[in-house]
């Protein structure tokens, strides 16, 4: 796989600077710790929450390894109910598959249902190269279009904006696409709220053509499943006439009975409520119910090539609940943008090398963006060992990568392991580490000489103790009157 560059600053750079970022820090904190609070009292109310959780880690390696026939599946089940389904090698094809299917209906514009996908794809802009105009819905999504910014966490793409910057933007974005805020809007959520749902008024009831992304494909009746709190999806997928719905090809189930296990991890991992507010099934057309004309586009993306990576494709388990966000230190601090990626945190620092290869200096530095403290585990849904990909992930781009100080670091693990590899050369080290270590005593070691210094730039290189366990471990047995 040829290496992506994703056009931003790579994680330690943009990271540097967000910490940095007082406003955006307090932001995040105080979300993350609600979200994180309600998560905790839901999850907890559960006594079979460790039973489900391995159903539906089981659920998805089970289809992960028959991916293949139940794809198959979904495709005949979706024909069958008067649905036409695409398949997309990467995000060009599906980009033209969307951009022609749109075309076709003479339309220029679009509503689109909140979707991690067509993110994934840039289909926004995509479409907008081609002349179509498509518009968010979801509350968070919208703020972001109307403010040209990137989303910042997976469930609540503008966390890192509070009230008064959102009524900000309302005020100075809404006019130029649309009914525009109230003059005398304030920063009261309810008042927010009604500004949004009367922008989006008029584009629900003049749209023909709807975008969607899905939370699950069900193999069995071909039906895709959109969770969401807001209502706005249940009005793109039912009022338009045309649905094109872009949908990762590990977002099949394979069948309805499965939701029932997904159905209850989701809510309580993402919004910390008990269930959806909104969960919309949509199986094929049905003549005078919602859309006559349904397109479902299956995206690869990279996805195949995760997938035959024993290890990572566990990556491909995630149902987007975003608890690892919201746990995570690192992105507690840093926020989502750093990552520059669609997929932020703990999930993206996994996902993303593996969808765009470690090549490029971005995308290498993400399975780095982690203290592996492990609380992303603690809370996956879906049971995902994220720090043991992101170790397996930081071999892979030593392994893989070609730069000078890839090779350094390649010389400096083989050396490593030598040292490691023999308990005599491990003693010889540990007492020149110790020397070291008496030498620097509590001053620490602080900052090292280039080209150490790109370790020791992001990170505290800590002082050797002045004796070590083996040396602790002589000193005190020998002096024992058993001598043992
Ligand atoms: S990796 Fe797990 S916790 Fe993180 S978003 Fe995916 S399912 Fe949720």
């Amino acid at each position: 796989m040829s290496g992506v560059d994703l056009g931003m600053p790579s994680f330690p750079d943009a990271a540097r600077q967000a910490v940095r970022d007082a406003q955006l820090r307090h932001n995040l904190g105080n979300a993350t710790n609600t979200i994180r609070n309600k998560r905790a009292a839901v999850v907890g109310e559960l006594d079979d929450w460790e039973q489900l959780r391995a159903s539906g880690a089981a659920i998805k390696a089970h289809t992960l390894s028959n991916l293949d026939s139940y794809l198959e599946q979904f495709e005949s089940a979706v024909t069958a109910a008067g649905g036409t389904v695409h398949w997309a090698r990467d995000a060009a094809e599906a980009n033209r598959i969307v951009t022609e299917l749109v075309r076709e209906t003479g339309e220029t514009e679009a509503v689109k249902v909140k979707s991690m996908a067509t993110q994934e794809i840039g289909l926004n802009e995509a479409l907008a190269s081609a002349g179509i105009s498509a518009w968010e819905t979801d509350l968070a999504e919208l703020i972001v279009q109307l403010d040209e910014d990137r989303p910042s966490h997976i469930l609540v793409p503008a966390i890192h904006r509070n009230r008064s910057e959102i009524r900000e933007i309302f005020r100075r974005e809404m006019a130029g696409s649309g009914t525009p805020a109230p003059a005398d809007l304030t920063d009261d959520p309810v008042q927010l709220a009604e500004a949004a749902r009367h922008h989006l008024r008029d584009k629900f009831l003049r749209a023909r053509v709807a975008i969607s992304g899905a939370n699950f494909a069900v193999a069995e009746t071909g039906g895709l499943v959109v969770v969401e709190s807001e209502g706005n999806g249940r009005m793109c997928l039912t009022m338009p006439e045309h649905l094109i719905s872009v949908v990762g090809i590990e977002k099949v189930v394979p069948s309805w009975r499965d939701l029932e296990v997904f159905l209850q991890l989701l809510p309580r991992s993402s919004t910390g409520e008990r269930m959806n507010p909104y969960t919309s099934v949509l199986s094929g057309v049905t003549a005078g119910d919602g859309p006559s004309d349904f397109h479902v586009v299956l995206l690869d993306n990279g996805r195949s090539e995760a997938l035959a990576d024993e290890i990572g494709s566990q990556a491909l388990r995630c149902i987007r609940c975003s608890a690892c966000l919201n746990v995570c230190p690192v992105y507690e601090r840093t926020g989502g943008h750093a990552y520059g990626s669609v997929y932020p945190g703990p999930i993206g620092a996994v996902l993303t090398p593996q969808l765009y290869g470690v090549e490029s200096e971005d995308t290498a530095s993400l399975p780095y963006a982690s203290t592996l403290c492990g609380a992303c585990y603690d809370v996956c849904p879906v049971a995902i060992e994220i720090p043991e990909l992101l170790v397996h992930l930081r071999n892979r781009t030593v392994r893989e990568r070609k730069g000078w100080f890839d090779r350094l670091t390649r010389t400096a693990m083989r050396a490593m392991g030598w040292v490691f590899g023999d308990s005599g050369r491990l003693a010889r080290a540990q007492r020149v580490a110790s020397l070291g270590g008496r030498l620097f005593g509590r001053r620490g070691i602080g900052r090292l000489p280039w080209p150490l210094s790109r370790w020791t730039d992001a990170r505290d290189a800590p002082t050797p103790p002045a004796e070590s366990f083996r040396q602790w471990w002589e000193r005190t047995r020998t002096n024992d009157e058993d001598g043992r």
